[in-house]
């Protein structure tokens, strides 16, 4: 199991997604790797195609990037009362929203070739 980067729940298997954090800028210049579950992926997607610009935050919840326009995520978390799960707002950059992106298309041409 593993954590979520995003919204913090475990999950057997995660979606890499290609960010790129100014904390470890130095250590990995062309960028690092976070891992999301299928559900933060698509909230992503969701989010990306309306996009819903955040007052108030500081900086990208999955990069760290300060400083740049970010937007509205909302994210869905278990909890163990009723209703059983729970809205969190998340802030976003761009640049992550292409990473999801990306690694959207990836899935789907990898679900392509098990097609065929
Ligand atoms: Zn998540
Ligand atoms: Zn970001």
């Amino acid at each position: 199991m593993a954590d979520c980067d995003l919204c913090g729940v475990a999950r057997p298997t995660l979606c890499p997604v290609k960010v790129n954090a100014p904390d470890v800028k130095a250590a990995y210049p062309t960028g690092t790797w976070r891992g999301i579950n299928e559900e933060c992926l698509h909230s992503c997607h969701e989010a990306n195609l309306n996009r819903m610009p955040v007052n108030g935050a500081e900086k990208c919840d999955l990069c760290g990037t300060r400083n740049v326009p970010l937007f509205q995520v909302t994210v869905q978390v278990p909890i163990f009362q009723e209703p059983y799960r729970r809205e969190l707002n998340k802030a976003i950059c761009s640049n992550c929203f292409e990473a999801c992106e990306e690694t959207l298309r990836r899935r789907e041409a990898e679900k392509e070739e098990h097609h065929h």
